[in-house]
């Protein structure tokens, strides 16, 4: 995204003008977007170095990086929309590796036809959650297809970060001994878009929980207590999260039903249509696998964290070479939790 001096054309009309093929043609009207629209919101001195690459500054620790690309649909859900997504995806997937998220590219795919108001709103969005979290957008890129080939707008984002020496997270490390934390109720941003897609009402409308989880992670970290693990349990859930902890660290996982948060609006919308909460993609809260003795220690840190109020401590590792995921219900049964076979709900993220 190279810098843009102003005065190439007319200004976009951003009311009620159109993505149109010469936005990604490299020509003057790209030239045009970008500055009256993309940097617009996202510019920062890095974008102005105007070249072919961002040249960053050196941080200290070891570089973590993470990609993600968002097909969300709808593009705008309770609770927010595509833009917002494709920053705090991407910054929560560094974040939960202990790392702190600097940095952030971004590709944009445009469908022909896109309205350009959309587009302004999506990428105040991204702007507005990159300032949230604290990262820069240094690099992008811009492309369109013809009308009927894509669905609207398709976007990538990369997030680079620093991971401080002497922290080592990883899903391999997970002992038994170990309890399970979540930072919250589960399920609320794959309902807030199967309830809208499908639409559904409740008293208590789902809102998606789409947020950037660095300042948690922070916090986390800071209290000292011995973490494993920490992911964010995105598409599969809760389920699909805690199975691949369980495979990657060869131990068994034990889930208390009962200590799992879940809103009664997303339970009820799950009842309606058929579904688990614990299947169910989250696109702010983070699970966490610490020491049993450092539980109560980490669970303070969270709770004093607005992100991390409902944390709660809901299972344990155990010895189990088959790796398998138990959950004790409700009525004082067990059963297996799995991940799903499928692809039970497309285009959540
Ligand atoms: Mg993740």
């Amino acid at each position: 995204m190279a810098e843009v001096k102003k005065g190439y054309a007319r200004p976009l009309d951003l009311k009620h003008g159109r993505v149109d093929m010469s936005h990604g043609g490299g020509g003057r009207a790209m030239v045009q977007l970008i500055a009256d629209l993309f940097a617009k919101h996202l510019g920062n001195e890095f974008l102005a170095q105007g070249n072919d690459g961002a040249v960053l500054p050196p941080g200290h620790g070891r570089l973590v990086v993470s990609t993600d690309s968002h097909v969300v649909s709808p593009l705008f859900f309770p609770g927010g929309d595509i833009g917002g997504l494709s920053v705090h995806g991407t910054v929560n997937d560094v974040a939960v590796m202990g790392a702190t998220p600097l940095y952030l590219s971004a590709g944009f795919i445009l469908e022909e036809g896109f309205p350009l108001a959309d587009l302004d709103r999506i990428v105040e969005s991204m702007a507005r959650a990159a300032r949230e979290a604290g990262v820069k957008l240094v690099a992008g890129d811009t492309k369109v297809v013809e009308q009927g080939k894509g669905d609207g707008i398709f976007i990538t984002t990369t997030g680079i970060g620093f991971l401080p020496d002497g922290i080592h997270l990883s899903g391999h490390l997970a002992r038994p001994g170990d309890v399970l934390l979540v930072s919250g109720s589960v399920g609320d941003h794959g309902m807030a878009i199967m309830s809208k897609r499908e639409n559904l009402s409740f008293d208590a409308p789902i809102v998606s929980d789409s947020a950037c989880l660095n300042g948690l992670t922070a916090a986390m970290l800071a209290s000292g207590a011995a973490i494993r693990v920490m992911r964010d349990p995105t598409r599969g859930g809760l389920a699909a999260t805690i199975n691949e902890i369980a495979h990657q660290s060869g131990v068994g996982i034990h889930l208390e039903e009962a200590a799992i948060p879940v809103k009664p609006e997303v339970e009820a919308a799950c009842e309606l249509l058929g579904l688990d909460p614990l299947n169910i993609a989250n696109e702010g809260k983070l699970i966490a696998i610490c020491a049993a003795e450092d539980a109560e220690k980490l669970l303070a840190a969270m709770r004093a964290h607005p992100l991390g109020q409902q944390a709660a401590l809901i299972g344990k590792v155990v010895e189990d070479a088959n790796a398998f995921v138990q959950m004790k219900t409700q009525f004082g049964g067990r059963r297996m939790v799995d991940w799903l076979g499928g692809e039970q709900l497309p285009r959540i993220c």
